[in-house]
């Protein structure tokens, strides 16, 4: 594979990165996965906005403008051929003697990849995915997408142990979000659930694409926190993340949600989704 690294493209065996670097040592740095397919793009100009805007909170400056990210990932999925699957862009604060307080003229650690993924007709969109519940350990901050995923990885493992694909993360009685996704439940009346963006989580790009392919479909969506209880009495739930598009949830702690199995609303929308990936990918 070819990857990206401070401005040379390179195989993957020659690029290194300092063992100074601030990402290993403090994981000081921001991350984006954008998804491709058809060999290109999807929901770029999101993903593009939400970097900046990480960045900018952690105080950090992007090395290259986002129009010069894009041009790196398209060059990228060219030379690795790379029909479909995602690329994860990393950006750290860079490299220099090890120090909470940092030289503000340190050059950052810009680093993307491309990863191969089946996601159009990945098995879980038609088999559905259970979910395993846990605490919601992460810091306040969640509305930043940092590299620091300590709380995530140990909740993806949990899951896994029960035999779950995801995990979905408890603030208290409520569901703040999945560890890598946003979290939706749809009532019996057909009202889609999922909380509004604040600092408890990420504003998925996803999840803004899917709202907005709702609305026009005149579905009725409600933004607000919702309860594990009312999860688990759902008529359907399910998930949104860059690199599954929007997935069907069909358990919950080994408590089958609704029918079972995907219901009619998740079905329509990720319809209008891969419809809404395919027109304006780029
Ligand atoms: N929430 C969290 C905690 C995530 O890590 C992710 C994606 O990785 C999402 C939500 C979904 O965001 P997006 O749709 O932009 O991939």
């Amino acid at each position: 594979r070819i990857v990206y690294l401070n401005g040379a493209f390179l195989p993957e065996n020659e690029a290194h990165i300092s063992i100074f670097d601030r990402g290993f040592l403090f994981g000081d740095g921001i991350y984006e996965v954008t998804a491709v397919l058809d060999g290109k793009l999807v929901d770029s100009d999101l993903h593009m906005a939400r970097l900046e805007r990480s960045v900018r909170e952690i105080g950090g400056r992007l090395p290259v403008s986002t129009d010069a990210i894009v041009a790196i990932e398209k060059r990228l999925i060219a030379e690795n051929a790379l029909t479909e699957g995602v690329v994860y862009l990393q950006y750290t604060r860079g490299a220099e003697d090890r120090d909470f307080l940092y030289s503000e003229d340190l050059p950052p650690t810009l680093l993307l990849f491309t990863q191969q993924k089946t996601i159009e007709h990945a098995a879980s969109a038609e088999k559905g995915i259970r979910v395993k519940t846990v605490p919601d350990q992460r810091w306040a901050r969640r509305d930043i997408k940092s590299i620091c995923l300590l709380p995530q990885v140990i909740a993806k493992r949990a899951a896994k142990d029960e035999g779950c694909g995801e995990a979905w993360m408890l603030d208290g009685d409520y569901v703040t979000e999945g560890a890598s996704s946003t979290a939706y439940l749809i009532t019996r009346d057909g009202k889609i659930i999922t909380r509004a963006n604040s600092e408890v989580t990420l504003p998925g790009c996803t999840r803004l694409a899917v709202l907005a392919l709702a609305q026009e479909a005149e579905l009725t969506i409600e933004e607000r926190p919702f309860t594990l209880a009312e999860a688990m009495d759902a008529e359907e739930i399910c998930l949104t993340s860059a690199s599954n598009f929007i997935a069907p949830i069909v358990a919950i702690d080994g408590k089958a949600i609704g029918a079972g199995t995907p219901g009619p609303i998740y079905r329509r929308l990720r319809a209008l989704y891969i419809e809404h990936a395919r027109k304006t990918a780029i």
